[in-house]
């Protein structure tokens, strides 16, 4: 007995660990416990060398699902690259320096991906989520780098607007609703075979009992889901063949991943919006306007530009911030919600707080003048006759 014991040990501990998602850092993840209630999150830099976060998934797949939506850590303008973010303000783990690599279109090397890395020359210049973003990247790159300087404005903003596409968006997530339904049904067949009626049946009745009946169903679910998350990933992912090989594979070896193959068909299927445009799609009208509003704080009050000295990359922060800006500003306005709810200065905490930061609206006391969390934001003055107005 002690045997069957650890052995349904193992096999949970192994599945607890399939339920783990390891999104790069700055990722929104959108998570739902079921009844189709969403809520949000941002990953932090958990796994700070690796640049992950950690997420811990349901571990009741008949419940949930979870989307990962990352920022942009790269800037791109008419005028060049720059690897800086205008959508988050911690160091995106690439600059080489305190500048960051920037370079005009004209003096941009050879653009290339190399699994979630996208090369200019022998630089790294940003690391994407997953190797199809990376490619996707790179072409966009190297189309800019090829086309008329004059088309170059136009281009970046169409390539912005179709992260902002709430039609588009609206339309790929019908996609992998659909997709998901029936594998949905054999992964909760798989999960009830596998890790609840096998393990009572053997601990109650006997492993040599009952094996005969459990393991074989279990066996011919784990293939069912092989087959149809094949499919769903082919339909929905056309491009990356690779990815879905790994996929496969990791499932084939290890039959408990499987239980969680909506998830791995899911988590990365919205990657191409922007975080406000997901959250449109599932969070709750009350909910999506207090995301909103964090989502604009962060484009509106950016930390300066990393490279006072380089008036390039200055220039590249300045226009594609600007863009970013609008284009945000102009989905929420879109969208309804109050922008201007956000706009006074919040009651101080208690009688030392002095000054606030605009951006994630943290209180500060007296002798703070700039956010660490932020990058460096300039507070603000919590009340209009307060001494802080005068250093902000
Ligand atoms: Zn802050």
């Amino acid at each position: 007995m002690t045997e069957v014991i650890s052995l349904i040990a193992v096999l949970w501990l192994l599945y607890l660990y399939e339920c783990l998602f390891w999104p790069p850092a700055e990722t929104v993840v959108f998570h739902s416990l079921g009844l189709g209630r969403w809520q949000w999150m941002s990953v932090s830099n958990w796994l700070a060398p690796l640049e992950r976060g950690i997420f811990l998934g349901n571990p009741l797949p008949p419940l949930g699902g979870a989307l990962s939506v990352p920022r942009a850590g790269y800037a791109i303008s008419p005028d060049g690259v720059y690897a800086w973010s205008p959508e988050f303000a911690r160091d995106p783990g690439l600059l080489q320096d305190a500048d960051g690599f920037h370079a005009t279109w004209q003096a941009l090397g050879a653009v290339r991906s190399d699994g979630r890395i996208v090369f200019v020359g022998d630089t790294p210049f940003a690391k994407l989520p997953d190797a199809g973003a990376a490619r996707r990247l790179s072409g966009l790159l190297k189309r800019l780098k090829d086309m008329p300087a004059a088309e170059r404005a136009k281009a970046i903003d169409d390539a912005n607007a179709r992260r902002f596409d709430l039609a588009a968006a609206t339309y790929r997530w019908s996609q992998l609703q659909s997709a998901a339904r029936g594998l949905r049904v054999v992964c909760n067949l798989l999960f009830l075979t596998l890790m609840v009626a096998g393990p009572v049946a053997s601990l109650t009745i006997g492993l040599g009992q009952t094996w005969w009946w459990w393991l074989p169903s279990a066996g011919v679910f784990w293939l069912l889901v092989l087959v149809m998350f094949y499919a769903a990933h082919r339909s929905l992912y056309p491009e990356d063949g690779g990815e879905r090989g790994e996929k496969l594979l990791n499932m084939f070896l290890l039959p408990v991943a499987a239980v969680r193959a909506c998830d791995r068909l899911w988590f990365g299927a919205l990657r191409g919006f922007h975080p406000l445009v997901v959250g449109r799609l599932v969070l709750p009208p009350e909910e999506y306007a207090d995301f909103a509003r964090q989502v604009l704080r962060a484009v509106q009050y950016m930390p300066p530009p990393l490279s006072p000295r380089a008036p390039l990359a200055a220039k590249i922060a300045g226009w594609s911030t600007e863009h970013l800006q609008s284009a945000a500003l102009g989905f929420a306005h879109s969208t309804g919600v109050n922008i201007a709810a956000d706009a006074g200065a919040p009651v101080a905490a208690d009688e030392e707080c002095e000054s606030y930061c605009p951006r994630c609206r943290t209180q500060y006391r007296r002798g703070t003048f700039a956010c660490s969390d932020c990058g460096g934001v300039p507070l603000r003055a919590l009340r209009p006759s307060s001494a802080a107005v005068a250093r902000v």
